[in-house]
């Protein structure tokens, strides 16, 4: 009972786990482990006790949106389920059983749709990783895990059905090094067509028969209770900072311009993305083709793009017709600098080489990473009105200051704070500043206001 209290006020205040994650003692790993990630992250990428790299990023794909992640030596899912659901290495070379000997510390749920979360409650339960998900799919992995749920700890992402667009400005589940942000966002779905004739993959290459796989939808949902048609239990998308480099990764890519028009305004106002990796199959293809994937793209505008989904339901290799759709409606929106790191099925499952990102290289590096910010100030009755104005976006708390004396201070946006006179009269300096600590690590940053205050 006190278990269970303990995990629902950890759900409830969206907070980690308190337990030593796997990847923290990498010294008592059982060999298993230390042979599972040789296996799914490359033999060269593991050391001996089984530890992954600090200072890089190593992803590696285990099938449909699900990746094997090493986010600065912290091992995690992106997802948990592993395709075709066979006992030995076949087309998908792992299996559930090896993706759970990774011992990761989190899986990260992008929907509960059983083709992305059907694993996550047994490895959650067998392995200490905490489920990091809405409560919704918390409640699919503990039921999931069966007889093991009271195993299963999550931390909840937003609350229980909160609308889209809600968000998660931080997710305490990887330390200080790894900032895990997400927003909640849309499933997939077949709005009617928009009449802008967009890239298609349909009627080109030796595709399955697409409509009617995609009719059927990817259920049976493995959340207990709900329609097996598919309630997925809310859809989030996940973004990652550690230092100068961000990867924002989502399994599910709906029509934002029907739907989620929050979401497009969240996407715009994120700094900027390193690397997405982002699906590309949908329902939408059959009446917009791949225009609300690219809608995310164009949204993000990362450097470096890599897809998903793609090779379920559209298999052995028939996903490749995504490339050239993808490439050519991004074209019809402008210019882009995205480089595309394709990945093809099985060929590309459990290969890290054209994954792995060096979080030292100065590609990260962006003078465009810097927040726009001003400092607004008028007066109003005798009292000074002052506003952070810009990308607050990025903000998490300001400090107003009159030369060193801190006359207000706001944790949350809008930050709009009004100074009475006798703060005014106090300080015999006028010189006014907001002094502002950014989100994600990215330190302080002090923005003058342009004109003196004279009330
Ligand atoms: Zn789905
Ligand atoms: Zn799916």
């Amino acid at each position: 009972m006190r278990r269970r209290l303990a995990a629902a006020v950890l759900l409830a205040a969206g907070l980690g786990a308190s337990a030593a994650p796997a990847g923290a003692a990498a010294a008592d790993l059982p060999d298993a482990t230390v042979k599972a990630r040789q296996h799914v992250f490359g033999l060269a990428n593991v050391a001996a006790d089984g530890s992954l790299p600090r200072g890089k990023v190593l992803l590696s794909w285990i099938t449909v949106s699900t990746f094997a992640a090493a986010l600065d030596g912290h091992v995690v899912l992106l997802d948990g389920y592993v395709h075709k659901v066979e006992d030995r290495p076949n087309y998908v070379p792992t299996t559930a059983r090896e993706v759970e000997a990774l011992r990761p510390e989190a899986v990260f749920i992008g929907h509960g749709h059983f083709d992305h979360a059907k694993y996550a409650g047994r490895i959650a339960a067998r392995t200490g990783a905490v489920v990091v998900g809405t409560p919704e799919h918390c409640a699919g992995a503990r039921a999931e895990a069966g007889a093991a749920a009271d195993r299963v700890r999550c931390a909840a992402t937003v609350p229980e059905g909160a609308p889209v667009g809600a968000r998660a400005h931080r997710i305490d589940v990887l330390g200080d090094g790894v900032e895990v942000s997400a927003l909640k966002h849309v499933h997939s779905a077949a709005e009617a067509p928009d009449g802008e004739q967009h890239e298609s993959v349909l009627g080109h290459g030796p595709l399955p028969d697409l409509p009617s796989l995609l009719l059927h939808p990817p259920g049976p949902s493995v959340l207990p209770g709900l329609d097996p048609s598919g309630d997925e239990g809310g859809t989030m998308l996940y973004r990652f900072r550690i230092g100068a480099f961000s990867l924002v990764w989502h399994d599910s890519s709906g029509p934002l311009r029907e739907r989620g028009a929050k979401v497009v305004e969240a996407l715009k106002a994120m700094p900027p993305t390193d690397v997405q990796v982002g699906a590309v199959l949908g329902f939408g293809e059959l009446t917009n083709g791949v225009r609300d994937p690219v809608d995310y793209l164009v949204a993000l505008r990362p450097k470096v793009f890599v897809p998903n989904h793609h090779d379920f339901i559209t298999e052995y290799g028939t996903g490749r017709a995504f490339e050239p759709a993808v490439k050519a409606e991004l074209a019809k929106r402008g210019p882009s600098s995205t480089e595309f790191r394709w990945l093809a099925d099985p060929r590309d499952y459990l290969k890290t080489e054209r994954l792995t990102f060096d979080l030292a290289s100065d590609r990260w590096l962006d003078a465009s990473d810097a927040p726009r910010l001003q400092l607004t100030r008028r007066c109003a009755g005798g009292r000074l009105r002052v506003e952070l104005r810009g990308d607050v976006d990025a903000v998490r708390d300001v400090r107003f200051t009159l030369g060193r004396r801190q006359v207000a201070r706001d944790t949350a946006a809008p930050f709009r704070q009004t100074i009475a006179r006798p703060a005014l009269s106090r300080s015999a300096s006028r010189r006014l500043r907001a002094v502002v600590d950014l989100r994600e690590g990215r330190g302080e940053r002090t923005v003058p206001a342009r004109s003196r205050p004279r009330c």
